[in-house]
């Protein structure tokens, strides 16, 4: 009976308990850094970001419209010395898959995941349709200027998720779906 123990076991076994439930979380979050970081570049990993005009799959296979406004906006962005970094672009499916399966160990359903992750059946990084921006700075210049160039947020809890949206250069962005599950291309 637990009530029966000395105070000072049931504290230790209370402390052991702590120590293992922060191992365990540590441990997670080192193989979520390590599967993050070691995704092959062929599978569209890009490991700590890249450059818009890097030579590798994740900016290659963007669709060439996208590609091609992205690195227009990146080329005056960083005349206003603002450096605009691609941290996932292109994905291949087997890529996507995977970090759906991270995200529904992580938010613990695959209802809440949805929320973050699509499937590899409608996730537009898959067809190339989709950029990834890293650094606050170029988050927020494209978030001010993006419209210009077509490119837009699609997703208000995804501030680094841009997409082309063509007619955004004459009418501006359309507003933000709230997340990936108010997208109608997550039902299709
Ligand atoms: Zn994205």
């Amino acid at each position: 009976m637990l009530s029966n123990l000395p105070v000072r076991r049931r504290l230790a076994g209370a402390r052991s308990l702590l120590v293992l439930v922060l191992a365990s979380a540590v441990i997670a979050a080192a193989l979520h850094w390590w599967r993050s970081s070691s995704t092959d570049p062929a599978d569209g990993g890009v490991s700590g970001g890249t450059t818009v005009d890097a030579d590798v799959p994740a900016v290659e296979n963007l669709d060439d419209d996208l590609r091609d406004a992205l690195r227009e906006a990146a080329a005056d962005a960083a005349e206003e010395g603002i450096e605009v970094r691609v941290t996932s672009g292109w994905r291949s499916a087997s890529h996507q898959k995977e970090l759906l399966e991270q995200a529904v160990a992580e938010h613990g359903s695959e209802a809440e995941a949805a929320r973050w992750v699509p499937t590899p059946d409608t996730s537009p990084h898959v067809t190339g349709d989709a950029v990834d921006i890293g650094g606050a700075e170029a988050r927020a210049w494209l978030a001010r200027f993006g419209a210009g160039y077509g490119l837009c947020q699609v997703y208000g809890n995804e501030p680094w998720h841009f997409e082309l949206r063509p007619e955004a250069v004459e009418d501006g962005c359309p507003p933000p779906y709230a997340d990936p599950t108010h997208d109608p291309r997550s039902h299709s």
